[in-house]
């Protein structure tokens, strides 16, 4: 099941319902909602180019970048979704999915409208696929967000569901404010961000997810109109700053689900950011504009997760799929279960101060909130 039916259907709540405050029916522009941006450059008759990510839209005065929510406005660029989270949500941290920060703590989630990619099989396309005009959003400052998600006992704010890096400013805002709070910090990303946005966030970032959608450019190019190069920078870099990091790859049949092309992706994995890195494979179920295709079967992420481990992988799992072996963690020196989970729910949790209770090994992640 997809991260936000998921919620809808089962532990998520919608934050609204806890504060009493309702989203507005329809967004409207304030002095509240727009930013300057961070990274852009001025170019000649009033056009800026932004610096954020990938793409490097170039923008004419009133016009919007390929994201919708970044405007030129008379040669400078703004955010527009800054302090306007369509939707703040508290799940499992095991729902980003992150299985290695603190199992089974309290996550707030936060997103706005919009997105940088376009992928044809998104589960949150009615969100990632409109302007923030068409989205329903709250008014919350970065402080407000911050306090919020202490008043819920939360231990960690994510930035999630749609990409983060489209409301950078109001993401990195929240970040270094939410540290000094002691909180933990995440960001699930698709991974297109420039290095110099993603080397200023990093530093506030205890751990960070990405979205390896496929091992090829035909994947990306026809699939999420994107491409592969800045995804595999991005995750190269936050290897370099010594973040934990993991990485999900939705498994689509005949669009990416080729065994030989898994295993070259495991390998780039196993030699670039090490075979410690949590890989998770994750079943896809039709949604939006693949709704042609099947179910991912069982078969096909257990002979992925095969694949992985043979390439050396030590923490591989299987997700969106309820109760299955492949949801927990299991020491890769003497094999033992040391987390059970079922889908999202951790049942046991035996690793003591980062090892494992049985052999010693040391497990990569972060297991206790500083
Ligand atoms: S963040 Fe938006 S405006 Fe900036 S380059 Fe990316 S898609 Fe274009």
């Amino acid at each position: 099941m997809d991260r936000r039916s998921f919620l809808l259907r089962t532990t998520g709540c919608l934050l609204s319902l806890s504060l009493g405050i309702k989203p507005k029916k329809i967004y409207s522009f304030n002095e509240n909602s727009i930013k300057k941006a961070w990274f852009f450059k001025k170019d000649e008759n009033e056009f800026v180019r932004c610096q954020l990510c990938f793409r490097g839209c170039s923008i004419a005065h009133k016009k919007r970048g390929f994201c919708r929510v970044r405007e030129n406005r008379k040669g400078e660029l703004y955010s527009l979704v800054y302090g306007k989270p369509a939707g703040l949500q508290i799940d499992p941290i095991e729902l980003e999915p992150m299985y290695h920060l603190v199992p089974g703590h309290r996550n707030l989630c936060v997103y706005t409208a919009s997105c940088n990619f376009r992928c044809k099989h998104c589960h949150n396309w009615p969100i990632t696929h409109f302007p923030p005009e068409q989205i329903r959003s709250y008014d919350l400052t970065p402080e407000k967000i911050v306090e919020e998600t202490i008043r819920q006992n939360c231990q960690s704010i994510s930035f999630s569901i749609n990409e983060p890096t489209i409301f950078y400013e109001m993401m990195i805002e929240v970040a270094q404010l939410a540290k000094k709070r002691g909180l933990l910090t995440l960001c699930h990303t698709n991974g297109g961000i420039r290095k110099a946005p993603l080397l200023e966030l990093l530093p506030f970032l205890d751990a960070v997810t990405v979205d390896l959608k496929a091992f090829t450019s035909k994947f990306y190019e026809e699939i999420s109109q994107a491409k592969i190069e800045p995804v595999l920078e991005t995750l190269l870099t936050i290897r370099e700053a010594n973040k934990h990091l993991e990485i999900v790859n939705l498994i689509i049949p005949t669009l990416n689900d080729h065994l030989e092309d898994i295993k070259k992706m495991c390998r780039w994995i196993a030699e670039n950011l090490g075979k410690d890195t949590p890989l998770h494979f994750t079943r896809f179920s039709p949604a939006h504009k693949i709704t042609h295709l099947p179910p991912t079967p069982i078969k096909t992420l257990e002979e992925a997760r095969t694949v992985a481990m043979a390439e050396g992988l030590r923490f591989v799992y299987i997700g969106n799929v309820v109760g299955h072996p492949g949801n927990s963690t299991y020491c890769p020196n003497c094999g033992h279960k040391v987390i059970e989970r079922s889908h999202f729910v951790v049942k046991k949790n035996l690793i003591k101060e980062g090892k494992c209770p049985f052999c010693g090994e040391k497990i990569p992640g972060i297991w206790i909130a500083s």
